[in-house]
C-alpha cells in the first residue's frame, strides 16, 4: 500500500490525496497568507504527480501575482492550495488533511512580514523570506 494522505475542504465538495511522504509543516507570514487566511498559512508540499483531486471544477483559483496562484473552495471558501506557475509541486493547506495527519512543524517564512499582534515562540527555524529550499511568488 502507498502512503495515501486525503484531505478536504470544509463543505467537502473538493477532496485530495496526496501519495508519499508529506514534507513538514511550513507557516507563511508573508501579507498575502494572512489576507487571504486571516492568521498565517500552514502548508505542506506535494509533487504535481502524487496530488489527486476530485471535484477540481469547485475551485477557484485566484491569482494573487504573476508567479502564483491560490486555489480555494468555491462553495465553502476553503483554502486549499498555493501553486507556484512554473514548479511541478503544490502546496497543500496541513489544515484539510483527515486526522491523523502525519504531519510534523518544520519552520516559519516571511516572518519579517508577520502580523503584529502575536509572537512566534515555538522554537522552530524562522526565515525573513523564504528557506533556501522553498520557491516563493517573487523568484
Ligand atoms: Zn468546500
Ligand atoms: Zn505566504
Amino acid at each position: 500500500m502507498a502512503d495515501i494522505h486525503k484531505g478536504s475542504c470544509l463543505c467537502g465538495a473538493v477532496r485530495f490525496a496526496a501519495a508519499g511522504e508529506l514534507r513538514g509543516v511550513v507557516y507563511c507570514h508573508c501579507s498575502q497568507c494572512r489576507k487571504q487566511s486571516g492568521h498565517y498559512y500552514a502548508a505542506t508540499n506535494v509533487a504535481d504527480d502524487a496530488l489527486t483531486v476530485e471535484g477540481g471544477e469547485k475551485i477557484t483559483w485566484y491569482e494573487a501575482s504573476p508567479y502564483a496562484r491560490r486555489g480555494f473552495c468555491s462553495i465553502c471558501g476553503s483554502a486549499l492550495f498555493w501553486k507556484h506557475n512554473t514548479a511541478d509541486e503544490i502546496a497543500v493547506m496541513a489544515g484539510a488533511f483527515e486526522q491523523p495527519s502525519a504531519l510534523k512543524e518544520e519552520a516559519h517564512i516571511f516572518v519579517a512580514d508577520k502580523g503584529d499582534y502575536y509572537d512566534i515562540t515555538d522554537g522552530l527555524p524562522q526565515f525573513a523570506r523564504s528557506t533556501p529550499d522553498i520557491k516563493v511568488a517573487d523568484d
